[in-house]
């Protein structure tokens, strides 16, 4: 296929080639360039994402109709408890309320959801147009929570004040509101884990690992996660995060607020599953718990060594293009993929950090493309250019890998698989190969 795209001049900084002996200087961690139609969600879906898991809260959207629209159905997560999470309330904000102000509105809608409902929690999620007519949504929120005697959390998340990364920090900084000040907690021996948003039930398969190894956990947050656990998180030794791009900031909160220490993880693929439970095991337990989490792990690679072996012969040789929200992913998909046989060419992320892209530059090969915060064209022009087999996204990914008659993994929010520990590498594998060597690409 010809491939004619350009990058525009303002991108040309977030794309390089990896050159193994020359210092990779690829700009992250700005605000998108104009014009160049990223692949980003705004502040507010950030926020959302983050929130939106917590399954016995209520989102409360204060901003126009339109805002409302990214609800549960957009952004799944899955519960063993309260539905109440997938419910979505919107002041429906209007031309008359723009000049006259929404306040009113607002406090007519969180009086109807604690009559209806009765939440735990509500969060009130200011959006643009909040955010330009400066309706004081704190104070608001205060007065609820006085007249309630509940929790109603603001979440500042005007979509122009900033990036997707600014809306998982105002994400965090509810949670952190939500939790409050808790200068002395006795402690208990488990750990939190963050930064799941258990979108098949991956919360499940991790904590089902450490129950196995004798660990508990406090709270989850905040995939299945509720309004009583998270408020005990203080008490827990450790956090263990698993989307640092999204949670890294709270993790390092908690450290200084409440003096818990955290670690980065991964549960995504076998490498990094297992690498994980070590870890964990090392720092949580005795030498008999990494006893017992070794036993765990050889009895799990067991189970899985056949499947992974067919799926192995059959994915041997190919080409793999990776965009997706976060640098841990993004490296964890590479390992997985490698173990597979299968090399990336080409690996971006919305939100990743300086050193996620290090890393990055490390683990891939000499002339692998690594691009930050892309767009459509970019990603296009690269998998043309790199041959790539198959490309590994979300939603917005899907229908430009199809386009160009390119096979494709969601590793995002529509996916119905487990896609973490040692049961979700094989479930991975297999939707690989169900996708590469489809007879549909014969016909095209
Ligand atoms: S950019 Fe603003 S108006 Fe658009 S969805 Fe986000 S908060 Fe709403």
């Amino acid at each position: 296929m010809e491939n004619r795209v350009e990058i525009i001049e303002d991108r040309k900084e977030f794309v390089c080639y990896n050159i193994k002996n020359k210092d990779m200087k690829l700009r992250c961690e700005e605000n998108s360039a104009s014009g160049a139609v990223s692949q980003r969600a705004c502040v507010y879906c950030g926020a959302r994402v983050v929130l939106n898991p917590i399954t016995d809260a209520f989102h409360l959207i204060h901003g126009p109709i339109g805002c409302a629209a990214y609800t549960w159905d957009l952004r799944g997560s899955l519960t063993s408890g309260s539905e109440l999470f997938r419910n979505s309330f919107s002041t429906d904000l209007s031309e008359m309320d723009v000049v006259f102000g929404g306040e009113k509105k607002l406090v007519g809608a969180i009086d109807e959801i604690v009559k209806e409902f009765h939440p735990k929690v509500i969060f009130v999620y200011a959006t643009c147009i909040v955010g330009v007519i400066g309706d004081d949504v704190d104070s608001v929120c205060k007065m609820a929570e006085k007249k309630h005697s509940m929790r109603v959390i603001p979440v500042k998340s005007p979509g122009f004040s900033g990036n997707k990364s600014m809306g998982y920090r105002a994400a965090c900084d509810a949670i952190m509101k939500l939790i409050g000040e808790k200068k002395k907690v006795e402690k208990i021996h488990g750990i939190n884990y963050l930064g799941d948003f258990n979108l098949a039930g991956e919360v499940w398969v991790v904590t089902g690992y450490l129950k196995k190894i004798g660990i508990d956990v406090v709270a989850n947050i905040t995939g299945d996660g509720r309004y009583d656990d998270i408020i005990k998180a203080p008490q827990a030794k450790l956090n263990i995060v698993q989307c640092a791009g999204s949670m890294g900031y709270m993790a390092k909160q908690m450290e200084e607020s409440y003096g818990i220490p955290f670690i980065k993880t991964s549960f995504v693929g076998i490498e990094d599953s297992e690498n994980s439970l070590i870890q964990i095991a090392g720092l949580m337990g005795n030498e008999e718990t990494v006893k017992k989490a070794e036993e765990l792990i050889k009895f799990e690679k067991q189970k899985i060594k056949n499947d992974m072996n067919y799926y192995r012969s059959r994915l041997y040789g190919k080409k793999a293009a990776i965009y997706v929200g976060g640098g841990y992913k993004a490296i964890s998909l590479i390992r997985q993929f490698r173990d597979l046989g299968i090399e990336t060419v080409m690996v971006g992320t919305q939100t990743g950090k300086p050193e996620d892209y290090e890393v990055l530059k490390q683990i891939t090969k000499e002339g692998t493309v690594i691009l930050d915060d892309a767009n459509p064209s970019e990603l296009e022009k690269f998998m043309v250019e790199k041959g790539a087999d198959i490309l590994v996204g979300g939603v917005k990914e899907r229908p430009l890998a199809y386009k160009l008659g390119v096979a494709f993994c969601d590793h995002n929010h529509e996916r119905k698989h487990i896609l973490a520990g040692f049961e979700g590498a094989v479930n991975f594998a297999k939707e690989i190969d169900l996708t590469i060597n489809s007879p549909v690409w014969n016909y095209i």
